[in-house]
């Protein structure tokens, strides 16, 4: 007798090699939710894998009798109703390990894009023109990278910047002092991330405490020749108290990879800002990762249904 994974939206499937390689399992694909054959399955199926597309719903957990996993490759699981699987004794897990190069690479990409201009300088070159006094711009090495969170991303941020020659402090009241010894990296209040940091790199979950954690009294604060940076989630960096900031010159620049909706709204006041790189949600966006992360939720699963490991399961405690 096998176990019976559902492999719902498009999960890289190389990446599953610990359930595909393994005889114990059976591991079928169906790409469309909304297909009778994704029900027939379904309706076998002990384990389900997503990434954001599918809507893990109660109903649909009601639909699968003999689930007993729910995995998302990827972070976010607002698309999985918890509480629903929790009463079924579905474990939910995820992936946050797998996207961490990825993201924390792009991060240093926007750093380096909004310090020297890239995207603008490229967008001029192409309309014809050759304005290099238009781009100059600033060096990262002896400069100060302010973290406000220093975790899984924004410790390897830390790491890749020091390469660059940078200072790095953080703001993370949650991070042991032990993990911040380890990272090399001093733990600084709030105020001292703002009024030092000549680049600010969010890398925060988005929370009742970090909604709006650089609003407009800390992008007050900030240095008028200091970048800030955000890759980690929509709504932690307020966005019109940041595109005023960057129309007044209050700050010299900022990228965004994310928004507070998404896609960003035509009518977005970020659209206009001037010295403001954005990207597309692009952190997770490499083969890579994708891969990773894959492997990542397959391991947690095969553990699971082997060997009832829910250690790593987001609702462990409550199953
Ligand atoms: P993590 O959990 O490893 O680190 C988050 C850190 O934030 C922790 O150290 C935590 O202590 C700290 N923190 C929590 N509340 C805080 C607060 N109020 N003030 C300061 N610090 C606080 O997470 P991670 O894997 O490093 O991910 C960081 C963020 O990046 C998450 O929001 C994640 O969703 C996002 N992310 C974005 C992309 C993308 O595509 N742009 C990709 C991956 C992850």
């Amino acid at each position: 007798m096998s176990y019976s994974v559902l492999v719902a939206d498009k999960v890289t499937r190389s990446g599953l090699y610990p359930l595909t390689d393994d005889p114990a399992f059976e591991v079928l694909s169906v790409d469309d939710s909304h297909s009778e054959e994704f029900e027939g399955v379904l309706a076998n199926a002990e384990a389900l894998i997503v990434r954001s597309a599918t809507t893990v719903s109660r109903e649909l957990i009601s639909r699968a009798p003999k689930l007993s996993a729910v995995g998302r490759a990827g972070v976010g699981v607002d698309n999985i109703d918890i509480p629903a699987a929790t009463e079924q004794g579905v474990a939910v897990f995820n992936a946050p390990g797998g996207n961490t190069i990825a993201a924390a690479e792009l991060t240093m990409g926007l750093i380096l894009s909004v310090a020297r201009k890239i995207a603008a300088a490229d967008a001029s070159v192409r309309a014809g023109r050759w304005d290099r006094a238009a781009f100059k711009g600033v060096e990262l090495r002896g400069k100060m990278l302010g973290l406000i969170g220093a975790g899984r991303i924004g410790g390897e941020v830390a790491r890749l910047s020091r390469a660059f020659g940078m200072g790095v402090i953080a703001y993370d009241p949650y991070l042991t002092e032990e993990r911040a010894l380890d990272l090399g990296v001093p733990l600084v209040s709030l105020d001292e991330v703002l009024d030092n940091g000549d680049f600010i790199s969010v890398h925060v979950p988005l929370t009742d405490e970090t909604r709006g954690i650089c609003g407009p009294n800390e992008l007050k604060r900030v240095k008028s020749t200091a970048f800030v940076v955000n890759a980690s989630r929509g709504g932690v960096v307020d966005e019109e108290a940041l595109a005023s900031a960057l129309h007044s010159g209050d700050i010299a620049g900022a990228a965004l990879d994310v928004y507070e909706n998404e896609p960003l709204p035509e009518d977005s006041p970020l659209r206009g800002a001037p010295n403001l790189v954005l990207t597309p949600h692009l952190g997770a966006s490499t083969g890579e990762a994708q891969v990773s992360v894959a492997t990542e939720v397959a391991r947690k699963i095969r553990d699971w249904l082997l060997e009832r490991d829910h250690s790593d399961a987001l609702n462990g405690a409550e199953l």
